[in-house]
């Protein structure tokens, strides 16, 4: 897995993400934390266009520029982005929303908060033709996620981003996910209620389909003091020009699997399984395509 070199258009790339993370996204950020005193809007930035950037800007790769489907970067890839900063809490006691950075309920000034952190990456096929372009035309998906590394200790002062490629033509299950929501989930329910889009495919970061998709991870970087001085400092970056290999893939923790199959796959006394580990772990039922004939035919889904 190796984008072509004739794509790859821009250089000294850690040096300009820096720069876009702090002068696109979190310096304006603090005037937005600033305004939002007044406003009790969140600060939060609009995820979908920094994404496109940070994508080219970790990849090399410049936009596709038509805005069209498949065609996010010039080399056919898709981006994909999730945001976890700064989404809207909610208060337990009262079900009030409440800002991130508030500390109690505004309503009834309570801490019991529920610090909200289920934002996901959203995949939608469509039609047979956005299904062949995912599994066939689309190189490679680039999923970028930024979260809150110590959310369980309600620290948000600093924020993790990382970005991971999954390559259709060689992530099995990735395929195997992909066919499974058109034919079973995305058909079916049209075939229930026709007036009505299905939602897309929820692709959650760090589940049990991310890791047997085997994304490779291509940065890594933590920004500190967010909310006073923001500072970058990357951890691990996949220049462009290298290969990207599935034996590199993301680590799966052991505690992610149910205990049978833990037994099942003889996992016991691992914590981490690599590439050839996951490469003997199956979809569970429910992600399984049935195979079809024709078009829209009636496939029942399994449950
Ligand atoms: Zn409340």
């Amino acid at each position: 897995m190796q984008i072509s070199r004739q794509f790859i258009s821009i250089d000294n790339n850690k040096e300009k993400i820096k720069s876009f993370l702090l002068d696109a996204m979190f310096k304006p950020r603090l005037s937005l934390i600033e305004w939002s005193k007044i406003t009790k809007q969140t600060p939060s930035f609009k995820i979908g266009y920094p994404v496109q950037h940070l994508a080219s800007l970790i990849t090399g790769v410049e936009g596709g520029r038509s805005g069209a489907r498949g065609d996010d970067l010039e080399d056919g890839s898709e981006v994909k982005g999730c945001n976890r900063v700064d989404q809207v809490d909610n208060c337990k006691e009262c079900k009030s929303k409440v800002l991130r950075l508030e500390t109690s309920c505004p309503k009834c000034g309570s801490e019991n908060i529920k610090r909200m952190d289920d934002s996901k990456w959203l995949i939608t096929v469509k039609s047979e033709d956005e299904l062949n372009l995912s599994l066939n035309l689309i190189p490679r998906f680039v999923f970028v996620i930024l979260y809150y590394p110590f959310l369980k200790e309600s620290n948000f002062d600093s924020v993790k981003i990382e970005a991971f490629e999954i390559w259709p033509q060689y992530s099995h299950k990735f395929r195997k996910l992909i066919e499974n929501y058109y034919f079973n989930i995305y058909l079916e329910h049209i075939k229930k209620n026709p007036k009505k889009t299905p939602a897309p495919q929820n692709f959650w970061p760090f589940s049990f389909q991310f890791y047997l998709s085997m994304p490779v991870k291509v940065f890594d970087c933590n920004v500190l003091n967010i909310n006073s001085k923001p500072e970058v400092n990357i951890n691990s970056y996949l220049e462009p020009y290298e290969v990207r290999s599935l034996d590199n893939c993301e680590l799966m923790p052991v505690n992610i699997l149910k205990k049978e199959e833990i037994k099942q796959y003889s996992f016991e006394g691992k914590d981490f399984l690599n590439k050839n580990d996951i490469d003997k772990i199956d979809l569970r039922d429910t992600q399984k395509a049935v195979p079809h004939k024709k078009k829209y035919q009636r496939i029942k889904a399994k449950n």
